[in-house]
């Protein structure tokens, strides 16, 4: 069986360039436009990032390029809670199971009498900003930022614009809140609550940002750049599981067959990989399939976790 690299080598860096050189010419695929703003963001960008639990990085094309991080907030924000109420509070609160309905799904929540199921899809998303103890609504939005910037390594700033654009049309957002709290699965404010969960998603990073924060998971909670440890190791887990079974909308088995590893993808063109232990991945190109994935970030994960063996079943790739 193949070895699996450890560290950034020749082979690694040689994936990263046939990835972007085989597939910056795939056209498929379109931004999100339900966001004004995205819709505005060059469809070409594309960027890719990979770094490994010893520090050891490399990135091609667009990665210093800054985007909406959009949906992939929620692994963080995940991260966050966990920390604060446990795997066991979350799970009977929410949940880790697929919807098998679109990720802002009305008629998903009505089904299950409220209960979201995951806290990837927009309900459970901002029922798990509820969850978090806070006196108001700076005091929950600061911890969420504080929890961004140790991912990170570096404050990570809110793009105004993509608030301002998101604020200004999430309205659907704001129904679902409601539905929450109509059913008792919403745990403070609904339109606070809503309010932060749409700030997070405007929080602004490159694909850097993305792959550090990854890494972060993939090297058990510790930062491996900043050496701090940023979430529990027994919580990463639980994340990874979310993430797995509910990361890429109603397309993650999909994903998980061509890929085979724990991944979370955002409406802004983000998409990120983990591989427990070894690495993460990073990938962004606004340019979107109809589940709502960014089309080139998955052919790139695929392809580097096809030739560098990096699936999780890949005993038998
Ligand atoms: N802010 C977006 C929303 O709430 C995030 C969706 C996404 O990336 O999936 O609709």
């Amino acid at each position: 069986m193949k070895q699996r690299p450890t560290t950034l080598n020749d082979e690694v860096k040689q994936a990263l360039d046939e990835a972007l050189q085989r597939y910056s010419g795939n056209h498929h695929g379109k931004n999100a436009s339900y966001i004004p703003y995205l819709a505005s963001v060059p469809s070409n960008l594309f960027g890719i990032s990979i770094m490994f639990c010893d520090g050891t990085h490399a990135e091609v094309g667009d990665t210093d390029y800054a985007f909406a991080i959009e949906s992939i907030s929620k692994v963080f924000t995940l991260a966050h809670v966990l920390d604060e109420v446990g795997p066991q509070v979350l799970r009977s609160k929410i949940g880790c199971d697929p919807t098998g309905e679109p990720f802002n799904s009305v008629i998903a929540l009505e089904l299950h009498k409220g209960r979201p199921l995951n806290p990837f899809v927009n309900a459970g998303a901002m029922a798990t900003v509820s969850l978090i103890k806070a006196d108001n609504a700076k005091d929950r939005w600061d911890q969420i930022q504080t929890t961004y910037n140790a991912f990170a390594g570096r404050e990570l700033p809110v793009n105004e614009e993509v608030y301002q654009s998101e604020a200004d049309t999430n309205q659907h957002n704001r129904g679902i809140a409601w539905l929450l709290q109509s059913y008792g699965y919403m745990h403070a404010d609904p339109m606070q609550v809503c309010d932060v969960y749409t700030r997070q998603c405007s929080v602004s990073i490159t694909c850097h940002d993305l792959v550090t924060m990854g890494v972060t998971l993939a090297n058990g909670g510790v930062n491996p750049i900043t050496g701090k440890r940023v979430v529990a190791a027994k919580n990463v887990a639980p994340i990874l599981s979310e993430m797995t079974l509910n990361g890429l909308y109603d397309t993650t088995g999909d994903w998980y067959y061509k890929v085979g590893l724990p991944g979370k993808s955002g409406v802004g063109g983000g998409i990120l990989a983990v591989v427990p232990g070894v690495c993460a991945i990073a990938a962004f190109a606004p340019p979107l399939d109809v589940a709502g994935n960014s089309v080139r970030g998955q052919l790139a994960a695929e392809h580097l976790s096809r030739t560098l063996n990096l699936s999780l079943l890949h005993e038998f790739a």
